[in-house]
């Protein structure tokens, strides 16, 4: 999502405009024409091993806890992102190191952000400069990747290392928003976006459950090609919000039995039907009673009259 308001040529108030299948912000000014484009920008990150063991170091703006990869912008000046990340590394660490292997390109979606992913193997004495507040060293096998950003090039490069990574750190995972989890194995929330869908596959969903329309304001334009091409299962049933009905109930249930003992996510786009029929699910399939299955549909929103109404009608 770009923040920006104005042209930076002529200060003309941008515009949506559609270039090709794509809405952009766009100049009104014919004169001008600027477009703005949004393209992600290079991030060069390192996986740095010093003295045998990988650093992890915490941002001065990040949670106590939050420990992560040496990461920088690539710079107009740097020659090559090798380059680039090598700088990071002394800049912010004070060690002068060496590539040992290319790991890969990352997509950071919520970030506009494409990480370019090094192992880099430096000497010296750590000094961490002004950004960073302080730093940790752990043996590879020790780490616990965490699914978003640089955790995936964490994870890639144990299994090529041939160390099986532990498994993903879900106390790190950027959840999709009204995110509430049933239990392990019933996870649910509004509209994901196709990074939050990669973190959902890394901690072990198998079934994506979507019961928002496809024309949604937040939906992704091919959900199912997202889903299905990381492994999961995916399932659309598409419930019209203002006429729910019996048949789309009956739809769900089927879904969810056929994933039973499966891990699940289930999402529309603000989890409010979600959670109404997941509700009715537990109450009417599992004999959960109305007070423990309230607690949980409680705990994302109070039903309007439509919904109460359905509700009421499916479970009386
Ligand atoms: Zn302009």
């Amino acid at each position: 999502m770009s923040r920006f308001k104005y042209c930076p040529q002529c200060a003309s108030p941008l515009m949506s405009a559609s270039h090709g299948d794509v809405h952009r912000l766009a100049c009104p000014d014919p004169n001008c024409g600027y477009v703005h484009w949004d393209n992600p920008v290079p991030v060069v990150a390192a996986i740095v091993e010093h003295e045998g063991e990988i650093v992890l170091a915490r941002n001065a703006l990040w949670p106590p806890h939050m420990f992560a990869l040496i990461t920088g912008f690539l710079e107009k000046h740097d020659p090559d992102p090798a380059a680039g990340v090598l700088r990071e590394v002394e800049e912010e660490l004070g060690l002068r190191g060496r590539i040992a292997e290319f790991i890969g390109f990352y997509p950071f979606e919520r970030m506009n952000q494409i990480i370019i992913a090094y192992h880099v193997v430096a000497e010296g004495t750590i000094r961490l400069n002004e950004e960073l507040v302080e730093y940790k060293k752990l043996p590879a096998e020790q780490i616990r990747p965490w699914p978003a950003g640089t955790g995936y090039a964490v994870r890639d490069w144990l299994l090529r290392k041939g160390v099986a990574p532990l498994p993903f750190d879900r106390g790190m995972m950027r959840k999709p928003r009204n995110w509430h989890a049933i239990d392990d194995f019933v996870l649910t929330g509004g509209q994901p976006s196709a990074e939050e869908l990669r973190s959902l596959h890394a901690i072990g969903v198998e079934t994506v459950i979507n019961l928002a329309l496809s024309t949604s304001e937040y939906a992704l334009p091919d959900e199912r090609a997202v889903v299905e091409a990381l492994g999961m299962n995916y399932v659309h049933i598409p419930v019209i919000w203002e006429t729910p009905t019996l048949a789309d109930f009956e739809q769900f249930c089927a879904a969810m039995d056929a994933a039973k003992g499966r891990t699940v996510f289930i999402h529309c786009a603000e989890n409010k039907r979600v959670s109404s029929f997941l509700y009715l699910y537990r109450v009417l399939r599992l004999g959960l009673s109305k007070t423990e299955a309230e607690q949980d549909l409680g705990a994302v929103w109070t039903p309007e009259a439509q919904w109460l109404a359905y509700i009421e009608a499916l479970s009386a």
